[in-house]
């Protein structure tokens, strides 16, 4: 069954993954639905990891701002003291 393109209007089939004129979607296909939800599925997976990695990554950060701000105080508070 043909059907009509949404965006240029073209006769294509419904059964077509994509409008061969300009690559639209089908707006009501089952393939574009399912297209989106794995979409949105990797990106809160993506999503997820980068939280991980950022609350990993956080842990040494601090540990370095710790050691400097330490290290920097140690030196710089006899200076100040004189
Ligand atoms: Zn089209």
């Amino acid at each position: 069954m043909l059907i009509e393109c949404y965006e240029c209007k073209a006769k294509i089939s419904d059964s077509a993954a994509s409008c061969p004129q300009c690559g639209a979607l089908p707006p009501d296909s089952g393939k574009s639905l399912n297209v989106t939800v794995s979409d949105l599925d990797m990106k809160f997976s993506t999503i997820f990891w980068f939280l991980i990695k950022a609350a990993v990554a956080a842990v040494p950060a601090v540990v370095v701002l710790y050691t400097a701000s330490t290290v920097i105080g140690g030196v710089l508070s006899p200076l100040l003291h004189l």
